[in-house]
């Protein structure tokens, strides 16, 4: 059994695996890759799966829960055609490579982007904070955990204007306060399934108010909003197995119970990347991502004893981001924290091993 640190697609429970294995087979007679969409048993699971998300989440009355295709980058667009309004111009906190690709794609369908707040100069190793959120613009945009560097927004931005999150990758993992936001996207393949499908939670009030020209039919939140998430063939298997895998998470507590055990493994991991001589972190305590945990070595010359180590241990999906370098072990919630003290453990080991 392999220990998989990686990114993204990563992780996901095994009985989510088994099961969705089981339905490629046999979903009532026939393969769930075969099944029409419009078949009453897969209406049945979008059902499921899009009243798990608002159970998992507290999602408020007044918003509709999507899946859609494209990933998050195709929403880095829908976000942004969906919000544009009469100013045209929107706020964008620039945390990294995610958000700089949702700063262009808004940049792309004509919005007048005012990064008012980023942490480039520093190659993204922190969040930026001090700053003054803009009042003239259309929306407000940030990412609310930065996958390649490390970095986790723990508190959500304050503004009065609507507000936009790409929650790719630390959704799920904690609870959130929905009623903040009037669209929060991800594509699906961290906490939430199989990539494919990409989640859309838009508070219905924001829906059909695009100032924007150009917006194709598919682009347009309100027409899956009123079909249900229906418009086209859904991202079949992926509901399916996201529709597991949310089964899963509130039959074991949910995002409350998920948050303390990914706080525990996360404690393990940055307590032996601090007490541990041969490691550095690369992001302040305050700004530390619980999801993905970037390190370096203290000296380069242990390079090849510990990736020798990590990987005989059989821990995979460890090499840092070519942007920050050094190692980066993203902790899904599938994730076990038996996986973390086996990365500890080797951790040590190589400390050990240089007497
Ligand atoms: N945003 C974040 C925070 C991500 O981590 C990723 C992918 N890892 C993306 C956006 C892009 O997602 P996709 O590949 O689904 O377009």
């Amino acid at each position: 059994m392999k220990h998989n640190f990686g990114a993204g697609p990563c992780i996901l429970p095994q009985v989510v695996f088994k099961e969705a294995a089981e339905a490629i087979v046999d979903f009532n007679g026939l393969s769930i890759l075969e099944i029409s969409h419009r078949s009453p048993e897969f209406v049945a699971v979008m059902e499921e799966a899009q009243s798990l998300v608002k159970k998992a989440l507290n999602v408020p009355d007044g918003y509709s829960v999507l899946f859609l295709q494209g990933g998050a980058s195709l929403g880095f667009t829908i976000a942004s055609l969906n919000m544009m309004r009469d100013t045209k111009k929107a706020g964008y906190i620039n945390t990294g490579a995610w958000a700089k690709g949702a700063i262009g794609e808004a940049k792309a369908v004509g919005i007048d982007v005012n990064v008012f707040a980023s942490s480039e100069d520093n190659n993204f190793g922190h969040i930026p904070k001090g700053y003054t959120v803009p009042t003239d613009v259309d929306y407000i945009h940030y990412t609310s955990n930065n996958t390649i560097f490390g970095t986790q927004f723990h508190a959500i931005p304050e503004t009065s204007l609507p507000l936009v999150c790409d929650m790719s990758s630390d959704i799920f993992s904690k609870p959130v306060d929905v009623s903040k936001f009037d669209i929060i996207y991800a594509g699906a393949q961290k906490n939430l399934g199989p990539a494919g499908a990409t989640l859309f939670i838009v508070k219905d009030s924001i829906l059909g108010k695009s100032t924007s020209e150009f917006m194709p039919k598919y682009l347009n939140l309100k027409n899956h909003a009123d079909k249900g998430s229906m418009l086209n063939t859904p991202p079949v298997f992926s509901v399916y197995a996201a529709m597991l895998n949310l089964r899963d998470l509130v039959a074991n507590g949910g995002v409350e119970a998920v948050e303390v055990r990914n706080q525990a493994k996360a404690e393990a991991l940055y307590s032996e990347i601090d007490n541990n001589p041969s490691f550095k972190g690369t992001v302040p305590v305050e700004d530390r991502s619980n999801m993905n945990i970037t390190f370096l070595l203290n000296d380069e010359a242990d390079k090849d004893a510990f990736d020798k180590l990590w990987n005989n241990a059989e821990i995979v999906g460890l090499k840092g981001h070519r942007s920050v370098g050094g190692y980066r072990a993203s902790m899904y919630n599938a994730l076990t924290i038996e996986s973390v003290q086996v990365l500890t453990s080797v951790m040590s080991e190589l400390t050990r091993s240089k007497g």
